[in-house]
């Protein structure tokens, strides 16, 4: 095919991996973040089978899984008891994919690797200090302007990815709705070193179900490959950050998950505002909305990622199809179509009943719910069939159904 040009906007993982899938498919791809380095702040890490088999086509799976933590378990925790309530086992998809498991890999690592891997494919340019600002289209092509720190320049692409976050430029320029709502409460990030797989004896993948303050519980490796523990937390409606933050507030939630005589060895927190939103249209013309900047959720259930790296793979596909010639430019509207509708059943449907289940007040409800998960995980039928939404692996096959 003659090589057309992609512009992707934002060197998060979703546009890192969408470049990379870009040019392997034979397109001209420049990368471009505002940022000067890729942004390590703690957030996805949980990646499901769907997206593992993404991974491996993008040919990165060895050093992604080299990085992190394979999680063949998770479990779901009564937390009013300190008791297990349910255990999950992803090897029950071994049939369904090469990867029955969750590789737990901080995001940034994806990106960089991703980036790595960009900066040694011809065809591929990566641009750091490169901050979108405005972008014009016609029928064949899209012009972006850039504020760069040689001063601004102007670009012209075939195509533009617009995978530049939650407060998308991109979409914003677009004049595309983002609707939805913001959680009252916001969302606490407690990263500790103690080992609660050894004070507690749960798994890397924990859901921690309470009334008054529900928690997720994971293990990742670190930079430095020695492991540690991110606990998140809701906060209270009516609390600062300030207060949410402070060291009282943080030793009192962390003593919540599990009292203990010594302090915890806290390493980093954060706070984060938490919306349930999905773009009005995933595509305008030649531009393109893919990850956070297209839908974002709540985390609980470790499916925004997933969903934006197959929102890339889907893109990349279509728009490969249509440069052979196989399809013509009418799919570009199927793109939409299926991504739209998987990010709302799968990814907004789920994490909000998994907020709602951890977070249930009503005791009989509640109590319902957490009977609920044990007898799914005790009927191998209901165990898979949970595993295989819960993964995306429905999702993924559930799109190719959509014309
Ligand atoms: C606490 C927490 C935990 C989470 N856990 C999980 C999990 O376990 N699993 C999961 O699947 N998801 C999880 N998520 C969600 C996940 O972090 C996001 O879905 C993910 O970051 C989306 O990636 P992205 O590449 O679309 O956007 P981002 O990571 O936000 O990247 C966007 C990039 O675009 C750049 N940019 C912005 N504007 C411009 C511009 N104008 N020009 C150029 N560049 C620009 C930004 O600097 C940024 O680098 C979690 C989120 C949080 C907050």
């Amino acid at each position: 095919m003659s090589q057309k040009h992609i512009a992707i906007v934002g060197a998060g993982p979703v546009g890192v991996v969408a470049a990379l899938a870009a040019v392997q498919q034979g397109f001209r791809v420049s990368l471009y973040e505002a940022e000067s380095t890729v942004d390590d702040s703690p957030r996805a890490a949980t990646t499901h089978s769907s997206t593992l088999e993404m991974v491996a086509r993008v040919g990165l799976i060895d050093r992604f899984t080299a990085e992190g933590l394979t999680a063949r378990y998770f479990q779901f925790w009564d937390q009013t008891t300190h008791s297990l309530v349910a255990q999950f086992d992803h090897e029950i998809l071994k049939n369904d994919t090469p990867y029955p498991f969750v590789v737990q890999t901080e995001q940034h690592k994806l990106a960089n690797m991703g980036i790595d891997k960009l900066r040694a494919t011809p065809g591929a340019s990566v641009h750091f200090q490169h901050r979108v600002t405005a972008l014009e289209q016609t029928e064949d092509k899209v012009t972006l302007t850039l504020e760069t720190p040689g001063g601004a320049q102007e670009v012209e692409a075939d195509y533009v990815i617009g995978a530049d976050g939650g407060r998308s430029t991109i979409r914003k320029a677009l004049d595309i709705a983002f609707d939805g709502m913001t959680w009252p409460e916001r969302f606490i990030v407690i990263t500790v070193k103690d080992d609660f797989e050894r004070l507690m004896g749960c798994c890397y993948r924990n859901y921690l179900a309470h009334p008054g303050a529900w928690t997720n519980l994971f293990k990742i490796s670190g930079d430095d490959m020695q492991g540690r523990w991110r606990a998140v937390f809701p906060s209270e409606v009516d609390e600062t950050d300030e207060q949410a933050l402070s060291d009282e507030a943080v030793a009192r939630r962390l003593s919540h998950v599990l009292p203990k005589a010594d302090p915890y060895d806290v390493l980093h927190r954060n706070i984060y505002r938490v919306h349930q939103r999905v773009a009005a249209q995933f595509r305008k013309g030649r531009v393109f909305l893919a990850g956070d900047a297209a839908h974002v959720n709540n985390p609980i259930g470790g499916l925004g990622l997933n969903c934006g790296i197959h929102d890339a793979m889907e893109l990349v596909d279509m728009l490969t199809s249509v440069e052979r010639g196989e399809e013509d430019a009418s799919v570009f509207d199927r793109y939409e179509r299926r991504r739209r509708q998987m990010n709302i059943e799968f990814v907004q449907q789920q994490t909000i009943n998994n907020k709602k289940r951890l977070e249930e007040k009503d005791p009989v409800a509640r109590a319902r719910a957490l009977d609920e998960m044990r007898k799914i995980a005790d009927d191998p039928a209901r165990h898979r069939q949970f595993l295989l939404r819960s993964s995306l692996i429905d999702s993924v096959r559930q799109a190719k159904t959509i014309q």
